[in-house]
Order: structure tokens, then C-alpha cells, then sequence
């Protein structure tokens, strides 16, 4: 089995390497990833300039483009076999509702997906990363089911895990995207020259955290497992709009 390992977090992430090494013994591992933190950076392709790639000490491979590119390029002409599956992570923070528009974790796995391949994007739920061990596990963990079940078509899993001791992981759910309030107002700040800058504001708490959702599995403890689609089709907008239209 061939797998492909990329982040948003950028090459010298500790949840790339804590990532990588919890599969090197179950796969041929090829790891391609930013070469900075593109965290935020979406489904965004580099096409006003070329892409370079490099190679690290530790033999992970680097990108000065995005985690789309990074997976892109390596599917599609850098390494020699199509993988078969990406693995996208471990992320230092979240990746629940409405963070999965602006994610570029779950982005890099939706590019292995969108060209084909099965693809799981992993998040550690704390920015801070204590028990990045925990995520490790569980990544190997449901590698090792994709394995011995092969899921039989492309699927795209965004995986949460609690940032928790392993021992304290209660089990996994297979949830739904829950929601977000809307995000935190832009800070506003004057910069050493005089100049007003601003920061974007943090992402918007909880606003459905409901029963059957990722943000409630989590706070319980669980990891929290949500396939996702990319069709945005509001499929009951449809007549709706029509009328709407007429
Ligand atoms: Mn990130």
C-alpha cells in the first residue's frame, strides 16, 4: 500500500512527523506538504507562478505552494504510483462545521479525493498539542481498517480526535458537520508605522453542537469521524429558486 501524507501546517509540523511515523511500518510513505503554515488556505491551486519542490533531511518532501497544490502535483506527476490513499494532518487545532470551507488540512484531503483516491484529514482538537500521540493512534487505527476493509470507492473522512490521553478515548462516532456562530470580529490594530492593520478574528463557537454532531462527539470524548461530499447543491433550493425565478 502507497500512501501520501500532506498537512497545512507546513513540512516541519510535529503532527506530520508524529503522523507519518504511526504508518511507516503499514505503507510506502511519500510526504509532500508546504513548505510554510498555509493553515486557512482552502481548495486554493498556485497557477501565476511555478512550483517548486524540495527535499528535507528526514526525506519528507516541500512545496512553496498550497496543501492543494502539494497533493495535486504529487498525484498527478510527482511520484511515480498513484497512492493509494492521502492522509491529510495531523492539524494543531479543530477541523468541525463550518472550518472545513476554510481548512487546508481537510483541503489536501479533499484533493486526493477529487482525483480519486480515499482520503482522511485529521485534526487534533487543541492548538497547544498534548496528546498528538492520541491522533497518531488513531490514524493508524482506522488505516489499519481501511486496510483489512477497503472502503470500495473514493471517500473523504474528516477525523477529530480529543486532545486527550489515548486511555480516556471513549470510542468513535460517525458524525455530522455541526455549526458555527459567525466568526469573531476582525482586531483591529495600529502597526509600528503608524498604520491600521488587521487581524482576522477567531473562528465563531458552537452554534449547533447538537446530538449526532462532530463538535458533541468530541466534547464526549469521542473521535469524531464525518464523511464528507463537495457537491454544494442546495438540492432542496432548487425548486425554490425556480419559482423564485418565474
Ligand atoms: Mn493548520
Amino acid at each position: 500500500m502507497r500512501i501520501l501524507i500532506s498537512n497545512d501546517d507546513g513540512y516541519f509540523s510535529p503532527g506530520i512527523a508524529a503522523l507519518a511515523q504511526s504508518v511507516t511500518d503499514l505503507a510506502d510513505v511519500t510526504v509532500v506538504a508546504p513548505e510554510r503554515d498555509r493553515s486557512g488556505a482552502s481548495n486554493s491551486l498556485t497557477l501565476d507562478r511555478p512550483l517548486s519542490l524540495h527535499e528535507a533531511a528526514n526525506g519528507f518532501y516541500f512545496v512553496n505552494g498550497t496543501p492543494t497544490d502539494c497533493v495535486h502535483l504529487a498525484v498527478t506527476g510527482m511520484v511515480e504510483h498513484v497512492p493509494d490513499m492521502v492522509l491529510s494532518g495531523i492539524n494543531l487545532g479543530a477541523n468541525m462545521g463550518d472550518d472545513t470551507i476554510y481548512s487546508g488540512t481537510v483541503a489536501a484531503a479533499t484533493e486526493g479525493f477529487l482525483l480519486g483516491v480515499p482520503a482522511m484529514a485529521i485534526s487534533l482538537v487543541s492548538k497547544e498539542g498534548h496528546h498528538l500521540d492520541t491522533a497518531a493512534r488513531m490514524a493508524r487505527t482506522l488505516v489499519q481498517h481501511f486496510q483489512a476493509r477497503p472502503f470500495g470507492a473514493a471517500v473523504l473522512l474528516n477525523v477529530n480526535v480529543p486532545d486527550i490521553p489515548y486511555e480516556r478515548i471513549k470510542g468513535i462516532r460517525v458524525t455530522r458537520l455541526g455549526r458555527r456562530h459567525k466568526a469573531e470580529p476582525v482586531v483591529r490594530q495600529i502597526n509600528p508605522r503608524g498604520d491600521t492593520v488587521y487581524w482576522v478574528g477567531a473562528a465563531g463557537k458552537a452554534a449547533d453542537a447538537g446530538e449526532g454532531t462532530d463538535f458533541q462527539a468530541v466534547a464526549n470524548d469521542y473521535v469524531s469521524v464525518t464523511p464528507l461530499q463537495i457537491d454544494l447543491t442546495h438540492g432542496a433550493q432548487i425548486g425554490v429558486v425556480q419559482e423564485w425565478l418565474r
